[in-house]
């Protein structure tokens, strides 16, 4: 009966880590015809390192980490985690620093002192006086790097780049999401040059500089052409996963995310998308 394969289906996805919250869920993942992933920690691990460190010409390397951890020391974000990291295994401590402020999408703001200082994205700090030539900038970030610029309201302090991994399974997620028919698209904050080299070598399109809002929109767009599923890990995702005919979480943040989301991946294998809506599909079939 169809309450029968239903339940069963809950429960065979439950036993491999594909929770549904319920029949309706199902459903709407039979019929999606396009992907949404969201970049950071969903087709990445999610956790950035530091890979290269390059002051301006008369700060040292020790002044530009103190100066960035000090202004991300309140922040959760991935980045700042890992130059935090990379400033505590350097034995620098971060400067003192306080109100913090982010600024969604484009980095952070702290004073150090009496000094107002940033990290941002390498445009944003262009457009506030604190990165003389992107150039560099723009190199490192066509190579897959994620850059940030380090200033303060006198002068630029420098350019840390940093590198997050695709997941491992990502490029055979994609491959099989292809050969269903369905189009996949990543969604990021992080600057086109980046999100092309990331999702060009995964093999799908992308969106970039994308503001949690734009993403909203991204999904509302892609919705009025057929049913829609976003991946995101719901640390900035949530409204862009509520939105979706199906929201799935996944990563790290699948515990705040699994509120707003109609499904969680819980062992954060890329490759469960696909066995998902395969599940998904094999049911619906067998009930008409
Ligand atoms: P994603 O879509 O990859 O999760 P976010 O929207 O979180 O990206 O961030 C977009 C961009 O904003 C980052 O690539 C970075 O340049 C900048 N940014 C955001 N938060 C921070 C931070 N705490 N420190 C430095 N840069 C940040
Ligand atoms: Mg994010």
């Amino acid at each position: 009966s169809v309450p029968a394969s239903i339940a069963s289906a809950l429960s065979s996805g439950a036993r491999r880590g594909l929770l549904m919250k319920g029949g309706a869920v199902i459903e709407a993942a039979a019929h999606v015809r396009h992907l949404a992933f969201d970049k950071t920690g969903t087709l990445t691990l999610g956790r950035p390192a530091v890979v290269r460190i390059l002051p301006a010409p008369g700060v040292t390397e020790a002044a530009l980490l103190a100066a960035a951890a000090g202004v991300e020391a309140g922040s959760s974000h991935p980045l700042a985690q890992a130059i935090l990291r990379r400033a505590a295994e350097a034995g620098i401590a971060p400067l003192p620093a306080h109100a913090a402020r982010a600024l969604p999408g484009q980095g952070v703001e702290a004073m150090l002192g009496q000094t107002r200082a940033w990290v941002a994205a390498p445009r944003h700090a262009a457009a506030m006086g604190g990165l003389r030539d992107a150039s560099e900038a723009e190199g490192m970030e066509a190579q897959g790097m994620t850059v940030v610029a380090v200033f303060d309201q006198h002068r630029p302090l420098g350019l840390i780049a940093l590198r997050d991994e695709p997941r491992p399974d990502a490029a055979e997620a994609l491959r099989q999401l292809k050969a269903m028919g369905i189009e996949a698209t990543m969604l990021t904050g992080d600057n086109p040059r980046t999100a092309q080299a990331i999702a060009g070598a995964l093999g799908l399109g992308f969106r970039a500089g994308m503001l949690p809002a734009d993403k909203l929109e991204a999904i509302r767009d892609m919705a009025a052409q057929g049913g829609v599923m976003m991946i995101g890990d719901g640390i900035n995702d949530a409204p862009a996963l509520k939105q979706a005919s199906v929201g799935v979480a996944m990563g790290s943040g699948t515990d705040v995310a699994l509120e707003t989301a109609d499904a969680a991946i819980l062992r954060d294998r890329v490759t469960d998308v696909p066995a998902l809506i395969r599940l998904a599909r094999t049911t619906m079939a067998n009930i008409r």
